[in-house]
């Protein structure tokens, strides 16, 4: 443990002796699950649920905040008593039920149209379409590289036609309604509804830095007097999510350690 490591463990110690003020947001794929082929292959290791589990009964808020579909993002965990923000923002589960921001609702059906254009195109030459509702995601991990920038290629243009938002992420490319919803706002959402004095973060991709850079805007605001910002090492992932974060772990194990102190009792 260098002088910098010290530093958080003294202070995820501060954030265990008073976790009723606490809330812990965590991205799931690559943060908590490691990152496969396909996305239904993802598994979510036994020890990192019982500690998410432990950590949701003591704790403020646990929150997975994640690309995915909320039900998806939920059966991935496995557990009912956390809060569950998917679709980069759209749409939460809580309590057994989903809401999708009502801002995203006007864009449903060209998000359906561009996701079946995907799926008649693209599917055959091997990528995969996920089907997600208020926004589509198209994988092409699995496919040549000639195929991948194809899928980049076409859903630029369709998301161009349809007036629809697009990002690439590692191995995938997605649409959008063309309003702000991303990571960034589940966090304030989540901030400024259960009202804890310190909120952590974990996230290992793109998507992940508005989580980092809206913890750090809401810092500044006053809103909340402490962040941890914990970025997942990986070589896909951006550079910013090490010069972003606060704390830099080696993959889905080095989340597990950051947790258990997060769990721990003195
Ligand atoms: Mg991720």
């Amino acid at each position: 443990m260098d002088g910098d490591e010290r530093n958080h463990a003294r202070r995820l110690a501060a954030w265990r002796d008073d976790p009723g003020s606490s809330a812990i947001l965590t991205d799931i794929d690559g943060t908590l699950a490691p990152i496969v082929p396909t996305p239904d292959m993802a598994e979510v290791p036994a020890e990192l649920k019982k500690l998410l589990r432990r950590l949701s009964e003591a704790y403020l808020l646990v929150a997975g905040i994640s690309g995915r579909k909320t039900e998806d993002a939920r059966k991935l965990v496995g557990l009912e008593d956390i809060v569950y923000f998917g679709n980069h923002g759209f749409e939460i589960l809580r309590d057994g039920e989903i809401e999708v921001i009502t801002e995203a609702l006007p864009y449903l059906e060209k998000v359906q149209e561009l996701e079946q254009r995907a799926r008649d195109e693209l599917g055959p030459l091997g990528a995969f379409v996920e089907e997600k509702g208020i926004t589509a995601s198209i994988h092409y991990r699995n496919v040549p590289k000639e195929i991948g920038e194809r899928c980049v290629e076409l859903v630029n243009a369709e998301g161009e036609r349809l007036g629809l938002r697009i990002t690439v992420g590692r191995g995938v490319v997605e649409a959008r309604p063309p309003i702000r919803a991303d990571k960034g706002t589940a966090v304030r959402r989540l901030v400024e509804e259960y009202g804890p004095r310190r909120a952590t973060f974990l996230g290992d991709d793109t998507t992940d830095l508005d989580a980092f850079r809206e913890l750090e805007k809401l810092r500044e605001e006053g809103v909340l007097e402490e962040i941890l910002r914990v970025g997942v090492a990986s070589e896909e992932g951006p550079p910013e999510i090490e010069t972003e974060a606060d704390l830099t772990v080696d993959g889905v194990e080095g989340v597990g350690e950051v947790l258990r102190m997060l769990a721990e009792e003195n």
